[in-house]
C-alpha cells in the first residue's frame, strides 16, 4: 500500500464511522455515557479534513496527523487510545513510502502496546484491547504463512468481529462501563465495535487498491 492508498484508507475509516455513529452511540447507551459514536465521528472527519488538505511523502507523517487529529479533537477515552495507538505506528512507517503485510504488522503490534500501556486494560476487561489484540495475532499467523496484506487484513477483520462479539458476556474491568459491574455483563462493548470497524474498512480499502504486497 502506498501513500495515497493509506489515505484512502483512513478516508474510507471517516465514512464507516460516520456511517456507525447511531449504533456506536447506542452500544455505548447501556454501559457507557451514549457519546462513542459522537466521538469517533468528531475525531475521524477533522482527521479527513486535515489529510485531505496535506500532501505527504511518507506514511509515518499521514500517521501522525491522524493521531493529532484524534487526540485534540475527542474528548472521551477512546480519543488518546486511538490517538496512542496511530501515535506509536507513526515512527515504525517514518520515512517510508510503501507498506506491506510484515511492515503492517509490526507498526500495528507498536501501536496496540502504545495503547495497552496507556489504558492498561488486558484482554478479557472488555476493551477495545479485547478486539485489537486477536487482529494482532492474526497479522502474525498470516505473516507466517506468506500472506499479503489484503488477506492479512481479511484475517484481522474476522479475528476482530470475533473478539468484539466475544465481549458480550464479559464484564468490564476498565473505562466507564467497569462502575456497573456484572450489569456490563451482556451487552458489546463499544470501542471493541469501532476497532473491528476500523479494520475492515482499511481491509476493504486495500482490496480496493487491488493490494498484493
Ligand atoms: P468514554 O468512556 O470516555 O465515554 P468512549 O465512549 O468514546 O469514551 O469510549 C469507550 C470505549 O473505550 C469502551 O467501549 C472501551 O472499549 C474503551 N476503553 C475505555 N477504557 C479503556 C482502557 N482503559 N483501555 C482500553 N480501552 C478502554
Ligand atoms: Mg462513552
Amino acid at each position: 500500500m502506498d501513500v495515497p492508498g493509506f489515505r484512502k484508507a483512513i478516508l474510507h475509516m471517516a465514512e464507516t464511522l460516520q456511517a456507525q455513529k447511531g449504533y456506536l452511540t447506542e452500544l455505548d447507551s447501556p454501559i457507557g455515557d451514549a457519546d462513542h459514536g459522537i466521538n469517533m465521528e468528531r475525531g475521524f472527519s477533522r482527521v479527513a479534513v486535515k489529510i485531505s488538505a496535506t500532501e505527504y511523502a511518507d506514511l509515518g507523517t499521514l500517521a501522525k496527523d491522524v493521531a493529532m487529529g484524534l487526540i485534540q479533537s475527542v474528548g472521551g477515552a477512546s480519543g488518546p487510545l486511538y490517538g496512542t495507538l496511530f501515535i506509536r505506528i507513526s515512527p515504525k512507517l517514518q520515512g517510508k513510502s510503501e507498506m506491506d503485510l510484515a511492515l503492517f504488522s509490526e507498526a500495528f503490534d507498536a501501536g496496540l502496546q502504545g495503547l495497552r500501556d496507556l489504558g492498561k486494560a488486558e484482554t478479557g476487561e472488555k476493551t477495545m484491547v479485547d478486539a485489537l489484540t486477536p487482529a494482532a495475532d492474526a497479522l502474525h499467523e498470516a505473516l507466517k504463512e506468506g500472506k499479503n496484506l489484503s488477506q492479512g487484513l481479511e484475517e484481522a477483520t474476522e479475528a476482530a468481529r470475533k473478539g468484539m462479539e466475544a465481549t458480550i458476556p464479559l464484564i468490564a474491568k476498565k473505562g466507564r462501563a467497569s462502575y456497573l459491574g456484572e450489569r456490563s455483563a451482556g451487552h458489546q462493548d463499544p470501542g471493541a465495535t469501532s476497532s473491528y470497524f476500523l479494520l475492515q474498512a482499511f481491509r476493504d480499502a486495500a482490496k480496493e487498491c487491488g493490494e498484493t504486497a
